[in-house]
């Protein structure tokens, strides 16, 4: 090989990697996933760290489970595809259904957003993002709602709460979504493993999004990227600040 061959390979290399790695942080591929079943997958470089807090948890008396953990562009292409078409409802943030035949597709795309992730834009596309519950404080009988009361002090997921709150932090969990900050609704049941997201958040740049969703069959798609530096600062980089781990 001469030195210009080397060369070539050495920069063709760099932009397969490049090309992965925008591939990773927009859900198009899943080769960074370690399935813990055929249908949940978490990042491979999380899992150690998920299990020994999950270990931790079931010391305390909690079965820590994850609802959802990877979820690949695909699927979140059909959930918000199915909301903007109307066969999903679209639902307010006191949980009323609204009627989208009323709504301009600035309305529809916004109220979509305040529940909903853009394609290519969620974190549970990075595999570092995961919902979680106590699957042995569910009564039975009951289902997961993922609904902000099931978390709260008078709702079965309380201790649960309480527990993450003091302990999620030294397996280098947090919660991005810990409070409304006019974009996303809290998440009480939303961790993310910041030795890596912190990194894949400062990653994914507006112009690698806009190139992503232009290539997706997406319902909307004209008004989505017109608003798109809107929905980047208050739907996407709108998180809870304390993402980078302290030494
Ligand atoms: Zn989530």
């Amino acid at each position: 090989m001469t030195d210009k061959d080397a060369l070539n390979s050495q920069s063709r290399q760099k932009e397969k990697t490049n090309k992965l790695s925008l591939m990773h942080l927009t859900g198009i591929t899943d080769d960074h996933i370690h399935y813990l079943t055929p249908t949940l997958g978490i990042h491979q470089e999380m899992l150690d760290a998920w299990l020994m807090m999950q270990k931790s948890a079931k010391e305390a008396g909690i079965t820590l489970c994850i609802a959802s953990g990877y979820r690949n562009a695909e699927r979140q292409l059909q959930i918000w595809n199915a909301k903007f078409s109307g066969s999903s409802p679209i639902k307010n943030n006191r949980g009323e259904t609204l009627d989208i035949n009323r709504l301009t597709d600035k309305e529809k795309i916004l109220a979509i957003l305040h529940f909903s992730a853009l394609p290519c834009a969620s974190r549970h596309h990075w595999g570092t993002d995961i919902d979680v519950y106590a699957k042995n404080h569910l009564p039975e009988g009951n289902s997961l709602q993922l609904e902000p009361w099931e978390y709260s002090a008078t709702g079965y997921f309380y201790e649960l709460s309480k527990w993450l709150e003091k302990h999620s932090k030294e397996y280098g969990f947090y919660f991005p979504y810990d409070i409304y900050r006019n974009g996303i609704a809290a998440e009480p049941w939303h961790l993310s493993y910041a030795p890596l997201s912190s990194k894949f958040q400062q990653d994914l740049k507006l112009s690698a999004l806009r190139e992503a969703i232009e290539k997706l069959n997406i319902k909307g798609k004209k008004t989505i990227l017109s608003l798109l530096p809107t929905i980047y600062s208050q739907f996407i980089t709108n998180v809870n600040p304390e993402n980078i781990l302290k030494e």
